[in-house]
C-alpha cells in the first residue's frame, strides 16, 4: 500500500451506508432521494489565513466540516455527504488522528457521511466539498427578500471575533469570557435545525461567516432592496456588549466574521411561527430590522436616526 492510501485508510475511510459507494473507487455514487435537489458546496480553510498554523487539529477538524454545514443551513437543505481535499505539509499521524476525530465528530453530529476526497503534499489546506437535500423549490435563496420582511437573526454575534481580538492581542477578557468566546471561534455550530425549520417561512436567509453587514449585504444585493437594522435591537454577545462604546468591538459585532448565525428575512405575518421555532429549538431568534425597497442599509440608533457607516465585513482581496 502507497504511503499516501495508508493515510487515507487510516484516517478517512469509514463506512458511508447512506452512499451507494463511499472512499475507494474513483469516484463516490450519490443517490438523492426522489423529488429532492442537490445542494452544493465548498468552503476552504487555508493555514495563516483562516486558523492560526498551530491550531488545535480536533477542533480545526470540526471547524473545517462545520463551516459547510452552516452554507447548507443557510440554504434550508439538510446535509448528506462530503468529501475531503487536503494538502498537508507532511504526514503526522497524531496530528491528522486529532483532526480525522474532531471532522467525524461533528459529521456524526449533523448525520454527513465522507465519501471521498483527494489527499495531496503542500502548504497546509483544507477543503470540504459538502452535498445536501432539499425539496425542489424550497431552498432559502438569498435573493427572496421583499419590502416590508422582518429581518432575523439567529443566536448572538461578535464572540468569534472576540476571541480573535484578544488571540491578537487587541482585547483583554477575562479567562471564563474568553474560554466562551474560544468555543464560537474554534467549534461553530451550524444551524441545520433551524434552515430546515424555516422552509416555507423566510423569504431569504444566509449565514454569517464574513460578518453581518456584509452577509445581509449579499441578501439585499441579490434581492434587489435595501434594509434599515436597528443597532440597539442586535443580539450582542454579552462578554462584547459592555465593550461597545468602542469601535473596534462595534466592528466585532457588524463586520466579525466566523459567527455562522443565520440572518434571514421574513414576512411580519409569520412573526409567531418564527418564535415558536426559537422556542423549540432553544435557540433566541431576534428581529433586528426590516427589508425596504430603498437600496442601501442603512444602521439607525435608538431615535431611527442613521449611524455613521461601518467597514462592511472581511473580504479576502479587499
Ligand atoms: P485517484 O488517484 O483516482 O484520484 P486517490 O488515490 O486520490 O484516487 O483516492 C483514492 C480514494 O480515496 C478515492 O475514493 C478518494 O475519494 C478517497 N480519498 C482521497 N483522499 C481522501 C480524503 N482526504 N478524505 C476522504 N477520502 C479521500
Ligand atoms: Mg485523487
Amino acid at each position: 500500500m502507497t504511503p499516501e492510501f495508508r493515510l487515507i485508510q487510516r484516517h478517512f475511510a469509514r463506512p458511508a451506508p447512506s452512499a451507494v459507494l463511499g472512499v475507494g473507487d474513483d469516484a463516490a455514487l450519490l443517490q438523492p432521494a426522489p423529488g429532492m435537489q442537490l445542494a452544493v458546496s465548498s468552503d476552504m480553510l487555508v493555514a495563516g489565513t483562516h486558523f492560526f498554523p498551530d491550531a488545535d487539529p480536533r477542533k480545526l477538524g470540526w471547524k473545517t466540516l462545520a463551516v459547510n454545514i452552516s452554507d447548507l443551513a443557510a440554504m434550508g437543505a439538510q446535509p448528506r455527504w462530503a468529501t475531503l481535499a487536503v494538502a498537508l505539509p507532511q504526514v503526522d499521524d497524531a496530528w491528522l488522528a486529532a483532526f480525522a476525530d474532531g471532522l467525524f465528530k461533528c459529521a456524526e453530529m449533523f448525520d454527513v457521511e465522507l465519501v471521498g476526497g483527494d489527499t495531496t503534499r503542500g502548504p497546509l489546506n483544507l477543503c470540504v466539498t459538502i452535498f445536501g437535500e432539499v425539496p425542489a423549490e424550497r431552498a432559502l435563496r438569498r435573493d427572496g427578500a421583499c419590502a416590508g420582511d422582518d429581518i432575523w437573526l439567529s443566536g448572538t454575534l461578535g464572540s468569534a471575533a472576540l476571541a480573535l481580538a484578544c488571540l491578537q492581542g487587541r482585547a483583554v477578557l477575562d479567562e471564563t469570557d474568553l474560554a466562551h468566546c474560544r468555543r464560537s471561534l474554534d467549534t461553530p455550530q451550524p444551524r441545520v435545525a433551524l434552515g430546515l425549520a424555516l422552509r416555507g417561512l423566510a423569504h431569504a436567509a444566509i449565514d454569517i461567516s464574513d460578518g453581518l453587514l456584509a452577509d445581509l449585504g449579499h441578501i439585499l444585493e441579490r434581492s434587489q432592496c435595501g434594509a434599515e437594522i436597528r443597532f440597539a435591537d442586535l443580539p450582542t454577545h454579552p462578554a462584547l456588549a459592555p465593550m461597545l462604546d468602542m469601535p473596534w468591538a462595534r466592528d466585532c459585532l457588524l463586520a466579525g466574521g466566523d459567527d455562522y448565525e443565520l440572518c434571514f428575512t421574513a414576512p411580519q405575518a409569520r412573526r409567531d411561527a418564527i418564535a415558536a421555532i426559537g422556542t423549540r429549538l432553544g435557540l433566541p431568534l431576534t428581529r433586528i430590522g426590516r427589508i425596504t425597497g430603498n437600496p442601501g442599509l442603512a444602521l439607525l440608533d435608538t431615535a431611527g436616526l442613521p449611524l455613521a457607516s461601518h467597514k462592511a465585513g472581511y473580504d479576502h482581496f479587499a
